[in-house]
């Protein structure tokens, strides 16, 4: 079936994302691919495909186009990395992660959300993400350790459990603090971690229940 939106979405990746120094090719074609318009409630589609987060319902956003790429290179990811994303919300990400990789976990708080995420996610033919409602802080401890894991909403400290469910050599990118926060990779060494600051950001807060 023809896709009406193909157009918007050459020229979101165009303009906002190769434009701004985005290389990773598996990064690019799955942003050209995934169909971002079916990600945001219908009364929002004009705007699906604009530089901008968009309101997704229940208090959370869908991030913009250009912050999805950049956490996802940043994450330097292979085929065959396990990923576990915190913060499934609308599933945009998700299936930027799944047209990459292997194999994609990923923790919502928010089971309406969620729910919505993995009827549109099965939809559109992804058979590769195992989804969990829960509080994602902790991880998801049965099918660690993580290649890479990516967290989409901010907590004020980065969660303990998160590192610790790193492989060595594993990359954690996640946003960090309440007013302002900066957007951090954290990789496993052999001993300890490296923690890099990479740029400041705006996300929803991260719900703790603890
Ligand atoms: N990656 C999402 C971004 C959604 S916004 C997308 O592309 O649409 C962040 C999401 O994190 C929201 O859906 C919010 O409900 C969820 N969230 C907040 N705190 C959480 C927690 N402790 N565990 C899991 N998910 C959480």
């Amino acid at each position: 079936m023809e896709d009406p939106w193909v157009e918007s979405r050459e020229k979101m990746v165009e303009t906002q994302i190769v434009s701004r120094g985005i290389k990773d090719e598996r990064v690019i074609a799955a942003m050209k691919k995934v169909p971002r318009h079916l990600f945001v409630p219908v009364e929002m589609i004009d705007y699906a495909y604009n530089d901008e987060p968009v309101p997704i319902g229940e208090g959370q956003t869908i991030s913009q186009p250009y912050i999805v790429a950049y956490m996802t290179e940043a994450l330097n990811l292979k085929k065959e990395d396990k990923v576990l994303e915190v913060g499934t919300g609308s599933g945009y990400q998700t299936a930027i992660l799944a047209e990459i990789v292997n194999e994609v976990f990923t923790v919502e708080i928010i089971a309406n959300l969620s729910l919505r995420a993995q009827e549109l996610l099965r939809k559109l033919g992804y058979n590769n993400i195992h989804f969990k409602i829960g509080d994602g802080s902790f991880g998801w401890s049965e099918n660690a350790p993580y290649d890479a894991i990516i967290v989409t909403a901010a907590p004020a400290r980065v969660p303990r459990p998160l590192e610790e469910q790193l492989q060595i050599g594993g990359r954690l990118i996640i946003p960090v603090g309440s007013t302002f926060q900066e957007l951090y990779l954290i990789t496993r060494e052999k001993e300890g971690f490296k923690r890099k600051k990479l740029l400041p950001v705006r996300f929803v807060p991260l719900i703790t229940t603890h």
